[in-house]
């Protein structure tokens, strides 16, 4: 996701990309891109500033926090990136000015612009801390294991479960 600053004319340049999954590294192990990677947006050239502001749809499959079982997940987010040039005598971060809170500040180097660590980072920023498969997802029996959303097991199951007991699951599902 490599744009050329001199392509970026007075007007502004609308792009749209499609990132093939294969070529995109998300670097996180708990979910894996199944859909191409689509981003569309206008690049804008102010001075030495280039503004980005698009918007990213993609799918991954990721695993619930609760039952285990992989699903499905789609991304769609905004994108809004500001890249300033990357120089020796630059500013130190303290003491650039942020515009906003919510635009992504990142640097370029000599001609050309990459998109790629942005949408990285939006898409991992999609992902809620806790993935659910649905919202009332029954979980795993904490006693036999059965996927309580597929049949009910015949354990004995107090109220819905013990918070703690769910919290430990998770943390040997991630230590395998
Ligand atoms: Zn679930
Ligand atoms: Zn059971």
């Amino acid at each position: 996701m490599i744009f050329d600053i001199e392509k970026i004319y007075e007007e502004g340049l609308d792009f749209e990309v499609l990132e093939a999954k294969e070529r995109f590294n998300l670097d996180s192990p708990d979910s894996v891109l199944t859909e191409d990677i689509k981003v569309q947006g206008r690049l804008e050239k102010s001075g030495q500033t280039i503004l980005c502001q698009g918007s990213l749809e993609t799918g991954l499959t990721v695993t619930c926090t609760r039952c285990l079982s992989d699903f499905t997940f789609l991304v769609k987010g905004d994108l809004k990136v500001h890249f300033t040039p990357r120089e020796e005598n630059s500013k130190p971060a303290d003491e650039v000015e942020l515009t906003s809170q919510d635009i992504e500040q990142e640097f370029y180097n000599e001609s050309q612009i990459d998109l790629s660590s942005s949408v990285r980072d939006l898409i991992l920023l999609s992902l809620p801390q806790v993935i659910l498969c649905q919202e009332d997802c029954a979980g795993l029996c904490l006693e036999c294991g059965t996927n309580l959303n597929k049949k009910i097991c015949a354990c004995k199951h107090e109220g819905s479960g013990d918070p703690r007991l769910a919290v430990l699951q998770q943390l040997k599902d991630k230590l395998k």
